[in-house]
């Protein structure tokens, strides 16, 4: 735990220069137990990196990512050097503080000193005190600023009591660093006051760490001592910080505007009111920090050296909290801004700071002078290293807070229309006491909550109706028992840490460590992490979930945990509105598996929406509607109605063929990743498996499966298949979504670089290793083999020259071999490679992304990847044309071959196959059977002549 403590500091040492300084502080950590003898050769690569002198006379040593192994418990020591010690270019040191810490931890010693540092006489006194405690002092005496921002503001919360609202307030003031444990009961225990108009006063300076100030109301008029209660004000009170507000505050209620506060629906206008930071509406973007440590010392000092250049005012804050000058070394530690977190930048109209925003953006991106490594955004920024991502320049709709009859735009997840109350679930904040009582009392306390976390888990999985659902839940049991978090969380209960403390520290660690992996799949897999451990803290801490309505609503939070997602009652969640996460999120699989339509990543906002304000969801189209009036609600109850019919009819006709009405058959097959499904496939209606995504056999090992293990996932595909065809891919991964096993070089556009077909022809060994496991898993049964993102001939040529070698060894007998078309060459090289391959499968995901240039993923412009773009449309008929020439059959097995619109339009183009998700199955079955196909041809060749994918969209409407 970092805290200034007295005890930490040596008076008056004295050291020749600056090795021997780091060697006397070093010593110090060791004797104390903080670290390994080795951490001195850490604190030595770092200052060799650059100088870690911060300012004020004071230089913080700390080691490098390679000797946070010889970290046992994280902490810091001190020693005043009052002839000073020279760090490098004449800096001298007069009190340097050593930290022993694990990960960017440090960050939080730098945010206890951001206010000595703008002290100007620092330099002078630390050199003088005499004492360790006139140190601290020093650090930690200067007048410190109330905090009040949107982070301490909480409309309409559904509370029952006076009491309820002060647990929110103290939460609050201690998710944002003002409190620590023993607030939230001392806070309880004072006396409330009523200021009149509803409002009331509560006031601790119990544990309090700096000043703030949280103002929360309650969903409907409490009473207290027979009086109204509309709004409770809970102070942290340290110091004279406060005075201020309290002034504005009197004023405020004499001149009777106290109703101003009470009813207020939006966070901003209570900051107005009361004075507090409220976030200018200036130009603004963001930009991901990577940096390894945060904004520590080095980043911060470049950034606000860049930021001086120029006149007019530069603001930043992190993660919607409230802003600081980016001018100010000061405010810009006291920030705190770690790895992953986002920086947004705003810049004060028509002065020159405006036009530097994008500079400033590219210098954060670039690593402000150290070298970075591209964070994976958990959401809604898909994975991959250093793409354009990484910034997102801020749609300015964005910034305002959403209203009745508003429309916003975010990531459809699942699908399907909800209309109902929303209900916004704000994230928990758990209170507990970072010490405990011994260890052995903490653990026993920890495993009783893990049993019952346990127990909760295990009744899922058998309440868990949907496969994807038990694995999670599987998935989440595993984590409990990790021995490696195990082992840590076991070190820190040793250094006396209570159980929560050590649990969540731990859980924080590992999930920031998942995060930082550069893959989307496995980023997101922290959510799942933190979700395990939000649940155990509230076993802990004795915290329970929000009370649900009692009508069917739209559940609203921050981000989904699948355990949130699966412990809701299905009759009642009509819906799921989330500010953060993506379509490939867990929440989203999970959403989809319980057939709840959902949309993701839609931003903050949504968190402050009013309580059971009525929201209208598309989960198609990732569409949401703020209080749409009634005509447009019945409109799209109608429609719900029509699509629940449709759906009942399809499946009930889903082992029917789909043979357009005039006699043209089209083979629907499923996308499958996990081998187990087939038969449940073939349950729904599919003809066969037209993808099995290979990699997901792959993911699933720790190491590279071997041909044994891979050839017994392959047969349980064709035994669940009964005859069928069985069309596999072989392993697409590398670029953006790397194998942990399969060490590959950071790529500056993952996209553009060795993933698919790359990777395996330059791994052979991979590649023939699934092949003989495919031809020996098939036993005579139709086998069809694909490989991905094929762009030139030649790397057509050599994997099936590998493929015919081992033919020979390991014959087939009715095995196909093909491609997928995925990159815009080898549809436009398609009549060169149709005599050489059995079938083409267009991928119209990554085909349509490397068409019209824009990343599949991207969170502002993956909606204008539409695959019914006449260029993308243009590159099917070519493929198709190619391959009819010579007798080939093609398949389409991007999302494109389930969308209601595009069916028409892929069959007029001649696709012989569509291959779609398992639910998708008896709609697109049903949906070829309404068509006919002499009109769906001169649809299709109507579409390859216009010029927009609106266009299509609109002429094939026409057709209905
Ligand atoms: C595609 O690109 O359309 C495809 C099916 O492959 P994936 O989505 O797995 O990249
Ligand atoms: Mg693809």
């Amino acid at each position: 735990m970092f805290e200034l403590n007295a005890q930490h500091i040596r008076m008056a040492q004295q050291a020749p220069d600056k090795a021997t300084a780091l060697a006397m502080l070093a010593e110090s950590l060791v004797t104390d137990g903080l670290v390994a003898p080795g951490y001195l050769e850490g604190l030595k690569a770092r200052e060799a990196q650059g100088s870690t002198y911060l300012g004020q006379g004071i230089a913080i040593p700390h080691g490098t990512p390679q000797t946070r192994d010889q970290v046992h418990v994280t902490g810091v020591r001190m020693m005043q050097f009052p002839h000073g010690v020279d760090w490098g270019d004449g800096q001298l040191t007069y009190l340097a503080i050593a930290i022993a810490a694990k990960s960017d931890e440090h960050l939080r010693i730098l945010q206890l000193l951001t206010r000595a540092l703008g002290e100007s006489d620092l330099q002078q006194a630390l050199r003088e005190a005499r004492e360790p405690q006139q140190i601290l002092d020093l650090l930690q005496g200067a007048p410190q600023a109330l905090a009040l921002d949107e982070e301490l503001v909480q409309l309409a919360i559904d509370a029952e009591d006076l009491e309820d609202l002060a647990w929110q307030g103290a939460r609050m003031l201690k998710h944002m660093e003002c409190v620590g444990a023993g607030f939230a009961g001392a806070l309880q225990a004072s006396q409330p006051l009523p200021l009149g108009d509803g409002l009331w006063w509560l006031n601790s300076e119990t544990a309090v760490k700096r000043p703030g100030l949280a103002f929360v109301t309650p969903l409907q008029t409490l009473q207290l001592q027979e009086q109204p209660v509309r709004g409770l004000f809970c102070l942290a009170s340290l110091g004279e910080g406060h005075r201020a507000l309290l002034e504005r505050l009197c004023d405020l209620l004499v001149a009777g505007r106290g109703q101003e506060l009470a009813q207020a629906t939006s966070r901003r206008a209570v900051l107005e009111a009361l004075g507090g930071e409220v976030a200018p509406d200036w130009p603004s973007a963001q930009v991901v920090l990577a940096n390894a440590h945060g904004l520590h010392a080095r980043p911060a000092k470049e950034l606000a050296r860049l930021a001086k250049a120029y006149d007019g005012e530069i603001r930043v804050r992190v993660d919607g909290g409230a802003p600081v000058s980016a001018k100010s070394l000061s405010r810009l530690l006291a920030l705190g801004a770690r790895r992953g977190q986002t920086l947004e930048f705003l810049v004060e109209p028509g002065t020159p700071a405006a036009a530097a925003l994008n500079y400033l953006i590219g210098a954060v991106q670039a690593g402000l002078g150290e070298e970075v490594e591209p964070v994976t955004a958990s959401a809604p920024a898909p994975a991959g290293a250093a793409r354009v991502t990484a910034i997102s320049l801020v749609d300015p709709s964005e910034q305002l807070p959403l209203a009745p009859g508003d429309r916003a735009q975010a990531v459809a997840a699942a699908p399907g229309l909800a209309v109902g109350p929303a209900h916004v679930v704000a994230p928990q904040h758990f209170d507990y006491p970072a010490t405990g009582a011994g260890a052995a009392a903490e653990r026993q306390r920890l495993d009783a909550a893990l049993a019952a976390v346990r127990a909760d888990i295990e009744a899922l999985i058998a309440r868990s109706e949907a496969s994807a659902l038990r694995e999670i839940f599987l998935t989440h049991l595993e984590m409990l028992e990790d021995p490696d978090l195990q082992q840590g969380i076991a070190a820190r209960l040793k250094a006396n840490a209570s159980a929560a403390a050590a649990w969540d520290a731990q859980i924080e660690e590992a999930a920031s460590q998942q995060e930082a992996l550069h893959d989307k799949l496995l980023a997101e897999r922290a959510a799942d992490l933190r979700d395990v451990g939000r649940r155990v803290l509230a076993q802990l801490c004795g915290v329970e979930s929000a009370r649900e309505p009692e009508e069917p609503y739209v559940l609203v939070m921050d981000e989904v945990g699948p355990g949130d997602v699966a412990r809701l009652d299905r009759e009642r969640v009509c819906g799921i509105l989330t500010a953060r996460g993506g379509a490939s999120s867990h929440s989203a699989i999970v959403a989809r598996a319980l057939g709840i339509p959902a949309i993701v990543g839609a931003g903050r906002r949504v968190l402050d929406l009013a309580p059971r304000s009525v929201l209208l969801l598309d989960g198609d189209k990732g569409t949401l509607e703020i209080a749409p009036d009634a005509s447009r609600i019945d409109a799209v109850q109608r429609e719900r109605e029509v699509q629940a019919e449709r759906r009942r009819a399809a499946e009930a006709r889903r082992f029917e063929s789909a043979t357009t009405c005039d006699g043209h058959h089209v083979e629907i097959a499923v996308n499958l990743g996990d081998t187990a499904q087939a038969a449940a496939a073939v349950e729904q209606g599919a003809e066969a498996v037209g993808l099995l995504r290979t990699e997901l056999v792959f993911m699933s090992h720790d190491s590279a499966p071997d041909e044994a293990a891979q050839e017994a996932e392959y047969r349980r595909a064709l035994d669940g298949l009964a005859g069928k065809p069985l069309v596999v891919r072989t392993l697409d991964v590398g670029g953006d979504k790397p194998l942990p096993y399969l060490p590959l070089p950071p790529e500056e556009n993952p996209f553009l670089g060795i993933r698919g077909i790359r990777l395996t022809l330059r791994r052979p060994e991979l590649l023939e290793t699934q092949l003989r496991a495919l031809l020996k898993a098939a036993d005579g049964r139709p086998l069809r083999i694909m490989f991905p993102m094929i762009g030139r001939v030649e790397e057509w040529r050599q994997a099936r020259d590998i493929l015919d070698r081992l033919r020979q060894e390991i014959p087939t007998t009715d095995l196909q071999v093909g491609i997928m078309i995925e990159v815009p060459s080898a549809a436009l090289l398609a009549p060169v490679l149709a005599p050489e391959v059995d079938f083409f499968s267009v991928g119209t995901n990554d085909l349509t992304q490397y068409t019209l240039a824009i990343d599949r993923g991207h969170p502002l412009l993956s909606g204008e990847a539409d695959g019914l773009h006449p260029s993308v449309l243009r590159l099917i008929d070519m493929t198709v044309r190619a391959a009819h020439a010579h007798g080939k059959w093609v398949g389409v097995c991007g999302e494109l071959a389930a969308d209601p619109l595009a069916v028409p339009v892929l069959v007029g183009l001649g696709v012989d196959e569509l291959s779609v998700s398992a639910r998708s199955v008896p709609l697109v079955k049903a949906r070829v059977r309404e068509l006919e196909l002499r009109r769906v041809q001169s649809c299709a060749a109507r579409a390859l002549e216009l010029g927009t994918a609106a266009e299509v969209r609109q002429s094939v409407e026409a057709l209905r």
